[in-house]
């Protein structure tokens, strides 16, 4: 299961899990047309994958979602949380060159509900699929849960509170859920990554993308793919005694 692979690192993801092997579930939450399009190019490619329609960040409907693979599927070996939302970039520019920033942005402006929309979807949404998914894999004595932070959640970001503290939360939820679920065959860890150049991303001025790629020693953007292929490794045989790691993908930022 990978959430919100209708486009960027999601896609990446679900397209990676499926061409090793992977019966991929491509959650969306508004962009079908999208996710059609992601399961298009992995079926094209020989793999397997249906979209399914979930907002992450209601509880009831993520309930629903995952009640029904297992029903109908059985079994869940994988889940990606990938799903996430970032209400501006005002702070990428604060880290950037302490410059830019919309004053609405910082702490003390703030409205409440761009608070509240972030953590819902990027903190809450994580927590509610990772406590679903955990129960049958319990039960399987395996899975593999992969959650994507940030480097933002590390670094924290001037003018991105509300999105740097969803994605330390996920760092948080990750590290105690690792400790509960070892025992049982089931790894949990983080990928943070950088800049990696998607949708999310794209809305930045090519003054700022300079000013940011002058803060990334590797010297360019990371590539979706950069994270899919970190995802696909963690969710690998070959990590199995990898547990409780926040991994950085972002060229040494
Ligand atoms: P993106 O291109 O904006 O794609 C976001 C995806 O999340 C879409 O598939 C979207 O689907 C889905 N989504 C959003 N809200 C959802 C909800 N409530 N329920 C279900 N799905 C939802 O973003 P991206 O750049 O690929 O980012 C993917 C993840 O990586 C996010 O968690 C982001 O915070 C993290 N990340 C990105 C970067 C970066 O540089 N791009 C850096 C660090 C971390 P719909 O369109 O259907 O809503």
């Amino acid at each position: 299961v990978v959430t919100g692979a209708s486009r960027g690192i999601g896609r990446a993801i679900a397209k990676e899990l499926a061409l090793k092997g992977a019966f991929v579930i491509v959650n969306y939450n508004g962009s079908k047309q999208a996710a059609d399009e992601t399961v298009n190019e992995i079926t094209q490619a020989g793999g397997k994958a249906v979209g399914v329609q979930c907002n992450v960040a209601d509880a009831a409907e993520c309930e629903a979602f995952i009640n029904n693979i297992i029903s109908e599927y059985g079994r869940i070996d994988i889940l990606v949380n990938n799903a996430g939302i970032v209400k501006d970039f005002g702070g990428i520019q604060i880290l950037v060159n302490n410059a830019g920033i919309t004053k609405d942005k910082l702490v003390p402006m703030m409205k409440a509900a761009d608070f509240d929309a972030v953590i819902d979807t990027n903190l809450k949404g994580t927590f509610h699929t990772m406590r679903l998914v955990a129960r049958p894999m319990l039960r399987q004595r395996s899975g593999r849960i992969i959650n994507i932070s940030s480097v933002v959640g590390i670094f924290g970001n001037a003018g991105q509170a509300n999105y740097a503290a969803s994605k330390a939360g996920v760092i948080g939820l990750t590290k105690s859920a690792s400790k509960e679920l070892a025992s049982r065959g089931i790894t949990v860890n983080a990928v943070a990554p950088g800049f990696i150049e998607t949708d999310m991303t794209q809305k930045l001025s090519e003054q700022v993308r300079n000013q940011i790629l002058s803060q990334i020693p590797a010297g360019t953007f990371g590539k979706p793919e950069h994270v899919a292929k970190t995802v696909a490794f963690l969710a690998s045989d070959d990590a199995s005694y990898i547990t409780g790691q926040i991994i950085q993908v972002d060229g040494g930022m």
